[in-house]
């Protein structure tokens, strides 16, 4: 019998998994899906603190910690990029501006259609399909093991191990009946497009712009509700219209894939560790929205404090 269960191998899962085997244990993955058909996949993804508050900030201080030295190593899938965030109304200086390697507030010059505020920083970016892979790589070279299986309830785990980690994303609505869970889909376009040397981050407009290690990835959409796992074309055609608009270089991009994904929205993430009546327990982490990787190492660390409690008993 494993010492640990982790439902989910999304980017909470996975990171939660490898944190728990860098602590010592023996961990066991149960996902309905592999990483690749996840919505993690289809993220951005940037390291995005703006819109953080409480609890949420310090797990997205140590995610940005951890991934800070990442974006010196070849192959991570993390790599240092230069944003532009804008807004359409004058915005303080973020909590995090010190912790940032570069960062500047973008004059009214560079400012265009109506926007008034912004900032200009190097933050990290996340290419998703060699981020998940590396880190699933490493947690089975280092000898934890995968089952795919979808599971309906957190209970037709029991017996199996002392301690199950609930990363189940949207899916919790199901696993762990929790009715405060609800889908925000997105859809976004990776492109292979040359010389876009700064991305660009509207999230009033969901105008996104992320060059990555793998091309250039645009968005998007945030569908609260929306459970379609489809590719929508006029949603396609719509990204890649505002984009090109920011951008012009964008337009004749050719276009290397699509993803759909559905952010796991929740007033709050749910982070927190559950007595079970047969002995066991469960530390529920999900409810990431739409800054699951964000959030992601933050949150892995305190699973790892949350197990050693639930193993003390
Ligand atoms: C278009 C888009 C752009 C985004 N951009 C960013 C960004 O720039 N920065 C950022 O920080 N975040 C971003 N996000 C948000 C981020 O992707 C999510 O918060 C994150 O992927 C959630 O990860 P997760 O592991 O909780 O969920 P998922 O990736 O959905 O993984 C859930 C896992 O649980 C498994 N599971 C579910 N139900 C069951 C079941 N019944 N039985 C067994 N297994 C089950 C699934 O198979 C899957 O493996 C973006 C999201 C989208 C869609």
């Amino acid at each position: 019998m494993p010492e640990v269960i982790v439902i989910g191998s999304g980017v909470i899962g996975l990171s939660a998994a490898r944190a728990l085997q860098l602590a010592g244990h023996d961990v066991h993955i149960v996902t309905r899906d592999l990483p690749k058909n996840t919505t993690s996949i289809a993220a951005g993804a940037v390291w995005s603190g703006s819109a953080l508050e409480g609890r949420s900030r310090i797990w997205a201080a140590a995610t940005l910690a951890y991934f800070l030295p990442l974006t010196k190593e070849a192959n991570s899938g993390v790599t240092l990029q230069r944003m532009r965030e804008v807004y359409a109304e004058r915005v303080p200086d973020p909590w995090y501006r010190d912790r940032l390697p570069f960062f500047q507030r973008l004059s009214k010059h560079e400012l265009r259609g109506g926007l008034v505020g912004g900032y200009l920083m190097d933050v990290p970016m996340i290419a998703p399909p060699i981020y998940l892979q590396r880190l699933h790589d490493q947690f089975l070279a280092a000898g934890g093991t995968v089952e795919k299986r979808k599971i309906e309830s957190l209970g037709e785990l029991a017996g199996e191990a002392p301690l199950l980690v609930n990363c189940s994303g949207v899916g919790a609505r199901e696993v762990a009946g929790d009715e405060a869970v609800y889908p925000i889909r997105g859809q976004t376009m990776l492109l292979d497009a040359k010389g876009i040397r700064v991305g660009y981050m509207d999230n009033v407009a969901i105008d996104h712009i992320f060059p990555r290690a793998d091309g250039v990835l645009i968005g998007g959409v945030k569908q609260k509700g929306d459970w379609n796992r489809q590719l929508d074309p006029a949603t396609a055609a719509d990204i890649m219209r505002r984009c090109s608009k920011i951008e012009r270089r964008l337009a004749n991009a050719k276009v290397l894939r699509e993803f759909v994904g559905l952010r796991p929205g929740r007033d709050e993430v749910r982070l927190e560790l559950e007595r079970l009546d047969d002995g066991g327990a469960v530390i529920h982490n999900y409810g990431h929205g739409s800054v699951g990787y964000t959030l992601s190492w933050g949150c892995a660390e305190e699973v790892v404090a949350l197990a050693e409690k639930a193993q003390s008993k």
